[in-house]
């Protein structure tokens, strides 16, 4: 069955975006069927797949609020070689909706149901908070990776974030787990990146990917030109530490499944 995981931090700017679409392209390198959802009214997932978000006929936000169909909404990304639920600035509405509408949190898990089996996996890209959206995300997901940058005041936010996945996996989600912590625009020289990393791996243990995302250039340029940095510049280190990740999840949950059926 399909995996479903939330990119989530309530910062912003914290690689959300970059690692959805690039993580995304390098699952479908390695032959995984994907699909990624831009759960941010920003758009930017949308427009880093090479998806004009000026131009939609249907969004994100028309599923939520029940106005069409997922597959309708639904949209192929080229370069990045996944489906896309693409969104715009339409979906800041959608927060204010929802409040009125039945299920609430449960809108995203209801209109996903039906095509959960047609993945390997699902990525939603969520907004830069702690939103309705957000809670849709992770009421619907099975796991939550959380990309953050090694720096001093990264840690406190964290705690608000680990609250909320467990106020929802309490409430609404009990399937719901932290996947894990992904260090992004990671530099090895800083002693601040050191020190930073060490309390990591003492407060989440194997749940810190050893897999870093080094700053590069590529990926900020990439989604200018509407694809991941694996189509961009196929060598570059950026694109090849998202193969690397790719690589992790898979063989984290495989050893997962093995641990299961022991
Ligand atoms: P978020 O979605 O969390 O707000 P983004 O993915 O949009 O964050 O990234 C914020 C900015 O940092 C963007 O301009 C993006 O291109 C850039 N960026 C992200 N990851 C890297 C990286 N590893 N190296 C260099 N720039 C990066
Ligand atoms: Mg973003």
């Amino acid at each position: 069955m399909g995996k479903v995981i939330a990119i989530a931090n309530q910062k912003g700017g914290v690689a959300k975006t970059t690692t959805c679409i690039n993580l995304a392209a390098s699952l479908v390198a390695t032959r995984r069927h994907v699909l990624l959802i831009d759960l941010d009214p920003q758009g930017n997932a949308t427009t880093g797949s090479g998806v004009d978000k000026l131009q939609l006929e249907h969004s994100i936000y028309d599923v939520l609020i029940g106005e069409c169909n997922l597959l309708d909404a639904m949209q192929y990304s080229e370069h990045g070689g996944y489906q896309l639920l693409p969104a715009n600035r339409d979906l800041t509405a959608a927060e204010v909706e929802l409040l009125e509408l039945p299920a609430r949190e449960h809108r995203l898990r209801e209109a996903l149901a039906p095509v959960r089996d047609n993945y390997d996996y699902i990525l939603i890209d969520c907004p830069p908070s702690l939103s309705m959206l957000t809670v849709n995300a992770l009421t619907a997901a099975d796991g939550v990776i959380i990309p953050m940058q090694c720096e001093y005041y990264a840690l406190e936010g964290l705690s608000d974030l680990v609250a909320s996945i467990q106020r929802i996996s309490q409430a609404l989600n009990p399937g719901l787990r932290i996947e894990g912590l992904l260090r992004t625009m990671y530099d090895p020289r800083s002693s601040l990146t050191n020190d930073v990393s060490e309390q990591l791996r003492e407060h989440f243990g194997d749940r810190l990917y050893d897999t870093v995302i080094p700053r590069n250039i590529r990926l900020a340029e990439a989604p200018s030109h509407g694809m991941p940095a694996l189509v961009y510049d196929k060598q570059s280190k950026g694109a090849l530490a998202y193969l690397a990740l790719a690589g992790e999840l898979s063989r984290r949950q495989r050893s997962e499944a093995r641990k299961a059926r022991a």
